[in-house]
């Protein structure tokens, strides 16, 4: 099986500064040209809660890779003496995040019916999916693979004509809570694939060949966090054993590299990879409903946003895998459609 983590563009973030209000705080961009200069930023990171939107931890930044971060209102000015006194050359992307999330909650970003160009919250979207199911039966079946921590069902869309011994593409979205794009782009897909079924000679024939196992948003909870309490939420909302912090980094709970690079062990950090690989009753459903479905499911795509990369196997390692050769070359093969669809959105 190969494997993609696919991110497309737009609004979407990381970590967990523990107030729910943003006034004030600010994003900095900032490419450290050298080894001396990843050190600067890693002692920031030491020194204040720092959230990362890209690399998504501090232990991934390198040379000439370009970081974002959120600080808190009070360290802005912190963080901009020593980026001048280190003459390291910056920008504020965001100058003021609260005037952000608060154009966040104008009816032209969240819809108030199921709306494909806008963002729909969890309820909308559990009723799309019954929706798209019961108006193409012929293509499209619902199914529950799971429970979250808090007690949502998790569904899942299995688009494709039906027929005998097919293989199967897994995508899922909404890994992240605060990725919101990402969500929106495999209902996206899910409407593209029917609408253009039997018109389209490429979508046709997929969905003749192959099965899409479509689930619209993984981390309900948090999704529905993001909506209700704290625009940038990322984790899950499980309960820590010996911490008042909350949530686990559902995408670095696999029983794969568990908690090795990339990955923190404590429970107040974004990237936090759980008590216990499969901790996370979302990453179980999912890694239960791959392990039975193995035989069936050739590729696996996870959508995330922010920034424009595609990514691929494996994130604890910079060892290649043993096929990458065949992996550059399917990427580089899916990256134009990949394109098309993001910039459609
Ligand atoms: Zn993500």
């Amino acid at each position: 099986m190969w494997a993609l983590l696919v991110l497309i563009g737009t609004a979407a973030v990381s970590a967990e500064l523990q107030d729910l209000a943003f006034d004030g705080q600010k994003v900095f961009r900032v490419i450290p040209q050298n080894e001396e200069q990843v050190e600067i930023i890693s002692a920031l990171a030491s020194s204040m809660q720092v959230d990362f939107w890209q690399p998504d931890s501090v232990t991934l930044v390198k040379p000439k890779m370009q970081v974002d971060f959120r600080v808190e209102a009070d360290k802005s000015f912190e963080v901009e003496n020593l980026l001048a006194q280190n003459k390291m050359e910056y920008r504020v992307l965001i100058d003021d995040l609260q005037t952000v999330v608060d154009a966040q909650f104008d009816s032209k970003v969240r819809a108030s019916s199921h709306s494909y160009k806008k963002y729909n919250n969890w309820d909308t979207i559990v009723a799309w999916t019954a929706d798209i199911a019961a108006q193409n039966p012929d293509l499209v079946s619902r199914s529950v693979i799971g429970e979250t921590y808090e007690g949502r069902q998790i569904y899942l869309l299995k688009v494709g004509k039906s027929g005998t011994n097919k293989a199967a593409i897994f995508m899922d979205c909404g890994f992240h809570a605060r990725e919101w794009i990402s969500p929106a782009f495999c209902q996206w897909f899910v409407k593209e694939a029917v609408e253009t079924y039997g018109e389209d000679s490429v979508m046709t024939n997929l969905l003749n060949k192959l099965d899409f196992y479509i689930l619209p948003v993984l981390n309900i909870d948090g999704y529905v966090y993001t909506w209700t309490s704290n625009r940038l939420w990322r984790k899950t909302r499980s309960k820590n054993a010996g911490s008042s912090c909350i949530g686990t980094d559902p995408n670095r709970n696999f029983d794969a590299g568990w908690c090795t690079i990339g990955a923190s062990s404590r429970p107040c950090d974004s990237t936090y990879c759980g008590s216990a690989p499969e901790s996370e009753k979302e990453t179980k459903a999912l890694a239960d409903f791959i392990r039975e479905h193995l035989s069936t499911i050739k590729a696996y795509l996870t959508i995330h946003s922010y920034s424009q990369l595609l990514l691929f196997p494996y994130s604890y390692t910079y060892t290649y895998p043993s096929n990458y050769e065949e992996l550059v070359k399917k990427i580089n093969s899916s990256r134009m459609q990949a394109t098309h669809v993001s910039s459609a959105i």
